[in-house]
């Protein structure tokens, strides 16, 4: 087995990468801009939710002491919509035609549900067939929330239904981490992306269209910065501007050891840059630092190899987290684990490096997750990664087996 040197562990690569990126600075929005961001208040709810008690059927508001023998026949003497108030007390022997939350009128201690019931004399009057319970079927005024209750604290997703609790609270406007705003730009050349013909040496740009949509998808905004040529002057003011412009930047391309890698020379001069060297396979070459924009702000600036896999894979790894710590998000930062049985071969060698195969994964029958080899491994070959859902991280060494386990990212169940 070949000796590797100088290369670092993911974790240790991830750790420099996340003990540099902060949390991003607070800003009041309105709750329907904020689904998928983070909270960043208390929120206590001022009233109680229902704020009255109303029916949880539509049915028949009564007295449940009158229905001792059943069936009997009340007299309908009103009707009562959802929005509507009632307008008269409920006296005994008599019941009130009432719709699913709608406000119980007073008197009424029980809903008779309408499955139950058979309208006579044209809905004058009503036949009750069940007996019923003090208190069935009624919603208590504060059942879902009582007023003063702490409903959510700073570190909650907001995901739909947290905004539906917070719209029925009537926080309609809450302080949040706001999402990201991600400058991405791809660097090279050879990159076409205007539809033109490809003269020998181009190729057409994929990167950036994959990491923008990466960006939106971990919930950040990408802000697309076009290509760049290798070309120090105009790639100096791109990344300045972005810097400017945006909370970071992800760049594809120039980060490894070529005469034309005009990122590293760039940010090695503008910017307080680590260059890496990961132990894992793909994605060995990656940089990260802060460059201080012209308002003094260090923003952060992931530097992802070229080649579309690994531009995919040090994503994943290391800058997907880090965005989702600058959106508040906590633990894990990384996309769901698990420990998952190999269908297929995964085959790799020994290489002083920790391999992230791109796998299919599914549930089985016996419940756990399975997963095959996902085609073609190489760093170019984005075709075959494309259609996997899931990384598997296979340690240093040999092959994993069929019917071993391996530990998986699931990147889409
Ligand atoms: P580099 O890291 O710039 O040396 O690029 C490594 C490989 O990835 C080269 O084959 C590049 O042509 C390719 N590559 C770089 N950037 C892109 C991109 N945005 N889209 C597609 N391929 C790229
Ligand atoms: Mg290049």
């Amino acid at each position: 087995m070949a000796m590797v040197t100088g290369l670092i562990p993911i974790e240790d690569a991830r750790h420099i990468v996340l003990s540099q990126c902060s949390v991003l600075s607070v800003v009041a929005a309105d709750i329907a801009d904020a689904v998928g961001c983070v909270l960043a208040c208390e929120v206590v709810a001022r009233e109680d939710v229902p704020p009255f008690a109303n029916s949880a059927v539509d049915g028949y508001a009564v007295i449940a002491a009158d229905l001792v023998n059943v069936p009997c026949d009340l007299p309908v003497v009103g009707e009562i919509a959802a929005g509507a108030a009632p307008d008269r007390v409920l006296g005994r022997g008599e019941a009130i035609r009432i719709m699913t939350g709608a406000p119980v009128p007073q008197g009424a201690d029980a809903i008779v549900m309408v499955e139950n019931t058979e309208r006579l004399n044209d809905g004058h009057v009503v036949r009750i067939n069940a007996t019923a319970t003090s208190g069935q079927a009624i919603r208590d005024a504060g059942d879902d929330i009582k007023d003063g209750t702490t409903v959510f604290g700073p570190g909650t997703i907001i995901r739909p239904a947290v905004a539906g609790v917070l719209a029925s609270v009537n926080a309609r406007f809450v302080d949040i981490v706001p999402r990201a705003q991600v400058a991405v730009l791809s660097t090279g050349d050879e990159l076409i992306d205007d539809g033109s013909p490809l003269a020998l040496g181009q190729i057409r740009e994929s990167n950036k269209t994959m990491l923008v949509a990466m960006v939106a998808e971990s919930g950040a905004i990408a802000v697309d910065f076009g290509i760049v040529r290798d070309d120090e002057q105009a790639l100096e003011a791109t990344l300045r501007h972005a810097a400017d412009t945006c909370d970071a930047v992800v760049t594809s391309g120039g980060v490894s050891m070529g005469d034309y890698d005009v990122v590293k020379a760039v940010l090695s001069r503008i910017a307080d840059m680590r260059w890496m060297q990961i132990a894992i396979k793909p994605a060995k070459p990656f940089a990260f630092g802060l460059l201080t924009n012209s308002s003094g702000r260090a923003v952060p600036v992931f530097g992802l190899p070229g080649n579309p896999v690994s531009s995919l894979v040090s994503f994943e790894l290391l800058a997907r987290p880090a965005l989702r710590l600058m959106m508040g998000h906590s633990e894990p930062l990384l996309r769901p684990r698990i420990t998952a049985i190999a269908d297929t071969t995964l085959r790799r060698n020994p290489d002083g490096k920790v391999h992230y195969q791109r796998v299919h994964g599914r549930f089985g029958p016996d419940g756990r997750y399975h997963v095959s080899a996902g085609g073609p491994q190489g760093s170019h070959q984005l075709a075959a990664t494309a259609l996997a859902n899931a990384l598997a991280e296979i340690p240093d060494g040999n092959s994993v087996a069929v019917g071993d386990e391996v530990a998986v990212y699931v990147l889409a169940f």
